[in-house]
């Protein structure tokens, strides 16, 4: 039997992503970055010139084009490619992959890219729903074990209390709604949805009065407390993406064509792909729906191989093709799949198309308000000291080493009673678990040893 209990921030089902914070580029009406906004942190340079190229896409004049990010691993090249889909809208779709990805043993190489170049495009959609409104002032959560993996805990059911200014109601629902709410991390002050029949949640804002001070407004909208009474019928827009449409008519066709005993591929075939282009461009014309096309970012670019380089500039030219954010920490290297050199191993007929930008390495004070801001994000509280040692390790090794400290630290802490982190639990996670270079050292020194 699964006991209700009150929600703190559940650590059991969050899965935080490492990019949450970001919600904007932070820059000011001029273009010029902020030291700290929109959960951005220094690389001042850079933020700026991704703002110039956020103005061009909204421009329209970004067609044909794509943007190159160059800069030591661990400089905020995702996070800046994060910002800028921010920057276009809260829906805009952002996919990261590597370029490392596209040798996968099932799929070809360009249906990788094609399915990631769909993921990036967004199509807004407009319906009619009755849904429950208010403010959330109580949210309650069960849970229960896994039914196969004993180790993981699933929601099984939640009681959240939704107030109007006149109206309040306990709705009791199912694990499915209980899970989207700590997929959206629902919280106390937020006002939400809830489909009446379908039971989807949607975070709409934050309840304007109280507890703003604590946030950053401008990532949480601000709304107006709802008058009474609880259920609404409001127009909802959902964001689905091309990949999403392509996926929902292959499997249409797929049991369709298990009947006829055709066998099943994972590759969506190029008439579903041209069938879903046309239903889209129909519903765009009767005005039902708008196109949102994202980004598409990928990392390690200096992965990709020839064949790879030419679909990817083919397709920038397309009419339906996400703004491409490559991003590389190499300088002269070998194209691959070929014996040619290229700058940052990219094509130049591709690398003529892009607009480069630099990320440089960071500075103590810079690091320490990115880990500030991570560890809020993580809810991991921490002394000053234990900030200061994880701005150290994040100088002397890497930024992204001491991110990871940070939750072996809290239960160092926690095993010793404490509810804060000091500087020398994160000096004991620090002993427990070592950085890439540390094990590279270690490997090499036992080398030696066995060689002599
Ligand atoms: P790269 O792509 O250059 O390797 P990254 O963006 O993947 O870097 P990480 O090295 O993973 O960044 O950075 C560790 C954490 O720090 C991530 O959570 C990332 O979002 C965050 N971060 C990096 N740069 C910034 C920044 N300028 N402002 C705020 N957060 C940042």
């Amino acid at each position: 039997m699964a006991v209700i209990r009150e929600v703190k921030p559940a650590r059991e089902m969050r899965r935080i992503g490492s990019h949450s914070h970001i919600r904007g580029l932070g820059l000011d009406e001029k273009g010029r970055a902020k030291f700290i906004a929109d959960g951005m942190v220094g690389q001042v340079e850079a933020r700026e010139a991704a703002g110039i190229v956020v103005q061009m896409i909204k421009e329209g004049r970004m067609a044909g084009r794509g943007v190159l990010i160059v800069g030591p691993s661990g400089t905020g090249k995702t996070a800046i490619a994060v910002g800028i889909a921010k920057e276009l809208g809260e829906d805009t779709p952002f996919v990261a992959m590597s370029g490392s990805e596209i040798y996968s043993s099932e799929l070809k190489k360009t249906e990788v890219l094609m399915q990631a170049i769909r993921k990036a495009i967004g199509v807004r959609i407009k319906v009619h729903k009755d849904v429950y409104e208010g403010v959330v002032t109580r949210i309650r959560i069960a849970y229960v074990k896994h039914p196969f993996n004993p180790y993981v805990r699933v929601p099984s059911e939640a009681e959240i209390t939704l107030e109007t200014r006149d109206d309040s109601r306990t709705l009791r629902v199912g694990e499915e709604v209980a899970a989207q709410l700590i997929q959206l991390r629902v919280r106390k002050g937020d006002v939400i949805w809830i489909d009446a029949e379908t039971g989807e949640v949607y975070k709409v804002g934050r309840a304007c009065e109280k507890e703003s001070k604590r946030y950053d407004v401008s990532y949480f909208r601000c709304v107006d407390i709802p008058d009474g009474p609880v259920r609404k019928r409001k127009e909802i827009v959902h964001t689905l993406t091309l990949h999403d449409l392509d996926v929902a008519y292959a499997a249409q066709r797929t049991a369709f064509a298990t009947l006829l005993g055709m066998p099943a591929t994972r590759e969506i075939p190029s008439e579903v792909r041209q069938r879903v282009d046309e239903e889209v461009k129909k519903m765009i014309n009767e005005g039902r729906a708008e196109l949102v096309p994202g980004v598409l970012f990928i990392d390690d670019a200096h992965m990709l191989d020839i064949e790879a380089f030419s679909f990817l500039t083919r397709a920038m030219e397309s009419e339906l093709a996400p703004i491409l954010v490559l991003a590389t920490n190499r300088g002269v290297t070998k194209i691959r799949g070929t014996d040619i050199e290229s700058p940052h191993g990219i094509p130049l007929d591709l690398l003529d198309r892009l607009l480069i930008i630099k990320t440089r390495p960071y500075k103590a004070e810079e690091i320490r308000e990115i880990l500030r801001i991570r560890a809020d994000e993580e809810e991991i509280p921490l002394t000053e000291e234990a900030l200061e040692e994880l701005t150290k390790l994040g100088v002397e090794r890497s930024l992204r080493y001491a991110v990871q400290l940070m939750e072996p630290a809290r239960i160092i802490a926690e095993r010793e009673g404490r509810n804060k982190v000091t500087a020398e639990d994160v000096k004991k996670a620090a002993e427990y678990f070592v950085d890439v270079r540390e094990s590279i050292r270690y490997i090499r020194e036992l080398e030696e040893e066995f060689l002599k």
